[in-house]
This record gives C-alpha cells, sequence and structure tokens, in this order.
C-alpha cells in the first residue's frame, strides 16, 4: 500500500504543498488500509500519519502498519495542532469536497491559536486521491472481480426465478438474500428493480408493484467484496418479448457492443461515451439517452473516471469502469444494459459475465 503514499507525495509536491490532511473515507483506506470509519491521515513528504480515537487505535495499528498511529481525544480543535506540530507545513491542503462548512470554520479557528510562525496557509484540493484510485492494481483488480462474480452469479440466479406476480421488492430481496448468503459484505446501493412504465425512470425507487407479463425490467444492483464493489444492470422482459421491446434491446445493446469493442486507453470520457450516443441517436433515440455512459467503480461505486459529455478525465489502463446505456421511453418503460470492463493494453475487456439476452435482429 505504501507505493501509493509515494504516488501521492509526487503529487503533492506538483501541487507546492507540504502536507494534506485526509478526511474522505473511501482515501483514508486507499492510502493506509485502515477501514475504521473513524480518522484522519496527515501525509507530508516524511510523515504519514493516521489519527484515530481509541476505539480504533489497535484496529489502525494492525491494518495500516506504514503509518504511524495517533491517538485523538475530543474534536478537531484538541488533534488537528498536534499533528501540524509533527508535520511541521507550511501549505497544507484538505478535501474540499469532503469537509463540511463546520469542519472548515473548525479548522481556521485552529490555526489562529498557532503561532504565526507554525500556522500554514490552507490550501483546498480537488481530487488529489480520488484521481489515483482511479487505476487498479492487481490485488484491486482480483477484488473488484471478485465482487463481480457474486453480482453476476445472484442476478443469473434470481433472473430465473423472476414470475408475474412477484413484486420489485421481492425481486430485490431475492437478489440481497443471495449475495448476502454468498459473501458479499453489504450491496453497493440498493437494488433497483424498475418493471413496466417504471422502467423508464432510471434511479426508480423500488416498490411493491407486482411484474406483469408483457413488461419490460430494468435490474440495477451490486455487492460489495472487501471494501471494492460491484455494479450491473440487466433488462429481462416478463414473457415473451414484444417488437417494442427487441427494436429498443437491440439499439441499446448494439451502442453498448459498440462501447466495448471501440473505446481505447488515451481517450476522454467524452469521446467514449460519445461513441454509445451516436449509435442511439443514429437510431432516433438521442433524446432517451439522458444520462452519461459510465463512471469508474472501485472503494466507492461511483468515482473516476467519469464517462460522459463534457468529461475530461483521459481513460487508462488498468481504469474500471462501467458501461451502461440506456434508452427511456415514458409511459411505455426503459432498456439499460450495464458491464463493468477495464483497460488493458489499451482494450477493453469486459468484466461482468451475467447473462444477457442477446441481440434479436430484425
Ligand atoms: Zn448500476
Ligand atoms: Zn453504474
Amino acid at each position: 500500500m505504501f507505493h501509493r503514499v509515494e504516488e501521492l507525495r509526487l503529487r503533492l509536491k506538483d501541487s507546492g504543498l507540504d502536507a494534506i490532511l485526509i478526511s474522505q473515507p473511501e482515501n483514508r483506506r486507499y492510502l493506509s488500509g485502515f477501514i475504521g470509519t473513524a480518522g484522519h491521515l496527515m501525509v507530508s513528504q516524511d510523515k504519514a500519519i493516521l489519527a484515530t480515537d481509541f476505539r480504533y487505535t489497535e484496529q489502525a495499528m494492525r491494518q495500516a502498519p506504514n503509518f504511524e498511529v495517533r491517538r485523538t481525544e475530543g474534536d478537531i480543535t484538541k488533534w488537528l495542532p498536534k499533528l501540524i506540530a509533527e508535520a511541521l507545513p507550511q501549505t497544507l491542503g484538505f478535501e474540499a469536497q469532503d469537509v463540511t462548512y463546520a469542519s472548515y470554520q473548525a479548522m481556521l479557528k485552529v490555526l489562529e491559536e498557532l503561532d504565526p510562525g507554525q500556522r500554514p496557509s490552507l490550501v483546498p484540493t480537488e481530487n488529489l486521491v480520488d484521481q489515483l484510485r482511479a487505476v487498479k492494481d492487481k490485488e484491486e483488480l482480483d477484488t473488484i472481480s471478485r465482487a463481480i462474480a457474486l453480482g453476476d452469479a445472484a442476478f443469473d440466479h434470481v433472473s430465473e426465478r423472476i414470475r408475474p406476480g412477484m413484486t420489485e421488492k421481492q425481486v430485490a430481496w431475492e437478489i440481497e438474500k443471495y449475495l448476502r448468503e454468498n459473501g458479499g459484505e453489504r450491496l453497493s446501493f440498493d437494488t433497483i428493480v424498475a418493471s413496466g412504465v417504471y422502467s423508464a425512470v432510471p434511479h426508480h425507487h423500488t416498490s411493491d408493484k407486482p411484474l406483469e407479463a408483457g413488461e419490460p425490467v430494468v435490474i440495477d444492483m451490486g455487492c460489495v467484496m472487501d471494501g471494492y464493489c460491484s455494479d450491473l444492470t440487466r433488462t429481462v422482459f416478463v414473457g415473451a418479448p414484444d417488437d417494442q421491446f427487441k427494436r429498443i434491446y437491440d439499439i441499446v445493446l448494439g451502442a453498448q457492443l459498440t462501447a466495448a469493442a471501440t473505446i481505447a486507453a488515451g481517450m476522454t470520457g467524452n469521446d467514449a461515451d460519445a461513441l454509445a450516443r451516436h449509435v442511439i441517436e443514429q437510431a432516433g433515440h438521442g433524446d432517451h439517452f439522458g444520462h452519461s455512459l459510465g463512471h469508474g467503480v472501485g472503494l466507492a461505486v461511483h468515482e473516476f473516471p467519469r464517462l460522459g459529455k463534457g468529461s475530461n478525465d483521459v481513460l487508462a489502463d488498468n481504469m474500471v469502469f462501467s458501461i451502461e446505456p440506456g434508452i427511456y421511453i415514458t409511459d411505455w418503460g426503459g432498456v439499460r444494459i450495464e458491464d463493468l470492463a477495464v483497460l488493458e493494453e489499451g482494450r477493453v475487456r469486459v468484466l461482468s459475465k451475467a447473462r444477457k439476452t442477446e441481440l434479436h435482429g430484425r
């Protein structure tokens, strides 16, 4: 895990920062290996400190051997001065996206009370560690692959059991049960089961609606193993698919296969998105694909890179991201198909293996 800290130190140098205070939970875990739910890291060129309270100090020493563990008491105004006294930064970064206004005010108060010679200037940083996290190492890829395999198995298991009359919530519960009984730590997000007209709502809130024959059902689900998330969407049809469903399904799958075959390292997230979007636009459904093509997945279910309009994130080898085009037609329904993929030697390798309806052809 130490190479990650070294990598961060290079970034600190580039950003003109002497030290950074890490508060974001996934970043804290990523850098230190500590999986407890409270604590801060102070990283400078020669210090790596993990500060946490008495509930976690023992665990922290075990899980983060590369960090010096400091036991905190009281709030930030009590322990931050001590960390600053150890690292002695003149410029101290903090994670702007994570720090609340109240914590920021508290940090300012801490600085005010230091003597001027020891008072660092506070510099907001954006996504410094998040960008490191986008590129996965071998161990992370193995862990994500295990989470994906479990998600795939859960979908295959439950999709065979879907019957008219089951409610959306019952389907979601079958998935959750399977994931939990087979080693899943927790869900990466609340399972979405969206049937009939609700399948036109990408983030539908799974309801008591019973599934009916003749309806599409969008199932979006994921689980966590050893901290890493999976994310999978399949669209199934209850009963024999009608022509409208076949038509829409084939367009979405065509867009997805096109993206998987043509996305390459060096592209921006915007360009990757356009590859799939073009297929859907050509089919006349550009207005029905309202969200981005995909997102990075790792310790968080949504992380860098972002594959969507306007994204300048540059895709690189060993990034893991979703490819999830969709078409949503109000009052009819929707189709979304989502796989996770990794970039290897510049090309996409699809990691998700859950059963997928094949192209219907026309
Ligand atoms: Zn998803
Ligand atoms: Zn997703």
